[in-house]
């Protein structure tokens, strides 16, 4: 690709450009099929056009001002209350949809960082599991709120006496998650709330990726650990549509228990030229068919569908639990409270990063964790027809990998293990952060993983591929 892309001088046949956009995306992930374990909820051709269609309706729409398209403020607002409900809130409870998981989370820390500096809370500080999702550390850099890390107790879920320690007088909020993204255990959050309130410090729950299935897996009769707002003590939920919500892309809500909590998250500014202006979340323009698709999915689902879709996930969660139980070699890191799985190594003569490398050459494309090292799978509906070869190939895979000690010396799994093996975490992002300028530079670089290895370059790559989660 060359740096000299321009507006093509005159415009093009529509019915050719939609065909070279179908071509552009024949490397991608092969979703459809359940091949890919992150990224994408997907329930179908037929569910997807219905939320296209819902999303079209209202495309050119803007949620930007309340006042201008009721039409999306009623299906916020509605979307909003039946989250509160299945969260078990009141009638108090009041929030606001977002962009995105991200955009939840980094509201939370600038209204809870905010607030603190009411009370004359200058350096703050929020406390946040070791299991935290990566969003709350780009919310600590963007707002300028120290991260506190506090350890994860054998479970994996964070250690509730260490949390009560980290506290001081200028800690802001405690984070819990329900669950975490990486081994998907949900954080002692009755615990949590007990610390909060007796600290009178806010609670937030990240149930970004378990606030529309979890509920209903507690419905089916498995035991969830409570979480939401029948908790004492915590104080708002992020939950996002665009995951278990089954709704399009770019949708999510933040949750808070009271209005007075909510309005620190509001941005107010007088003095614009263009006019007084009022904003609820980090966006400006916010894309209206997001919003519309979201109301729908939930309308579509109902209470119903997301049962049945908790059933299946749920039921193909256990399969792959016990398959990989059944493995000897293999183990699964942690209870996973619903469906996200990390399994590892227990033989160290088994590289788990070279059992990845040979899943993705048997078509799976499989997301590497570290500490533990670890290999991650997000299960979906669409798993189920799948889950029978996925367990195959695992075991096929392991075999061979047992059989080739090599194979750790090579590939995905050889510069997995230089990487966590290089003393200074600083160099790593030096050269992540170099990978970043080459995608995003002049001539917006994909990045070719098929080459060699070879030198500091393919490194780099190579790193860029095993180690940043784009995942979802
Ligand atoms: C996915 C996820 C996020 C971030 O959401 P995005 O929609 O990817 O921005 C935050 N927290 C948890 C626990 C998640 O699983």
């Amino acid at each position: 690709m060359d740096n000299n892309i321009v507006i093509p001088e005159k415009g093009r046949n529509r019915e050719a450009i939609l065909e070279e956009m179908r071509e552009f995306g024949k490397n991608d992930p092969d979703y459809k099929n359940g091949k890919t374990w992150s990224l994408v909820y997907y329930l179908g051709e037929a569910y997807a056009q219905f939320l296209n269609e819902a999303g079209q309706m209202y495309a050119s729409s803007n949620g930007l001002n309340p006042m201008a398209f009721q039409s999306l403020k009623r299906f916020e607002t509605e979307v909003v209350r039946m989250t509160a409900t299945l969260l078990n809130g009141d009638d108090e409870v009041a929030g606001i949809m977002t962009s995105g998981g991200t955009e939840s989370c980094l509201l939370a820390v600038k209204t809870y960082r905010d607030m603190a500096r009411k009370k004359g809370i200058k350096k703050p500080e929020m406390i946040l599991p070791e299991s935290a999702h990566v969003a709350w550390e780009k919310g600590a850099q963007y707002f300028n709120v120290k991260a506190v890390h506090v350890p994860l107790d054998k479970d994996y879920r964070v250690d509730a006496d260490k949390v009560r320690k980290a506290v001081n007088k200028r800690t802001v909020m405690i984070l819990g998650s329900a669950p975490g993204y990486p081994h998907g255990v949900v954080d002692p959050i009755e615990q949590l709330g007990a610390i909060a309130l007796e600290k009178k410090v806010p609670l937030h729950v990240d149930a970004c990726v378990g606030g529309y299935l979890l509920p209903f897996v507690e419905r089916l009769g498995y035991r969830v650990p409570k979480f939401d707002f029948r908790v004492q003590g915590v104080t708002s939920i992020s939950a996002d549509t665009h995951k278990y919500g089954f709704s399009a892309k770019g949708a999510s809500t933040i949750l808070y228990r009271n209005m007075d909590i909510l309005e620190h998250q509001m941005f107010v500014f007088t003095e614009w030229p263009g006019g007084i202006f009022a904003s609820p979340g980090l966006l400006g323009t916010r894309p209206g068919g997001n919003i519309a698709a979201a109301w729908a999915a939930m309308q579509a689902m109902g209470e119903d569908g997301y049962l049945e879709n908790a059933k299946i996930i749920m039921e193909t969660t256990q399969q792959l639990i016990q398959g990989i139980g059944a493995i000897e070699g293999l183990e699964v890191v942690g209870r996973p409270d619903m469906s996200l799985v990390a399994y590892r190594s227990t033989s160290n003569r088994i590289n788990i990063y070279a059992l990845g490398d040979q899943m993705e050459k048997k078509g799976w494309h499989i997301d590497r964790q570290q500490k533990p090292e670890c290999l991650h799978a997000m299960v979906t509906p669409l798993h189920r027809q799948v889950m029978t070869q996925y367990l195959a190939d695992l075991k096929e895979s392991l075999e061979y990998v047992r059989s080739n000690p090599k194979l750790s010396l090579q590939g995905g799994a050889a510069t997995y293990g230089m990487v966590s093996k290089i003393p200074f975490r600083g160099m790593v992002k030096k050269n992540v952060l170099k990978m970043m300028r080459e995608m995003y530079g002049p001539s917006g670089k994909a990045l070719d993983f098929s080459k060699s290895d070879t030198g500091q370059k393919g490194f780099v790559e190579k790193i860029a591929r095993l180690f940043l989660k784009f995942k979802s």
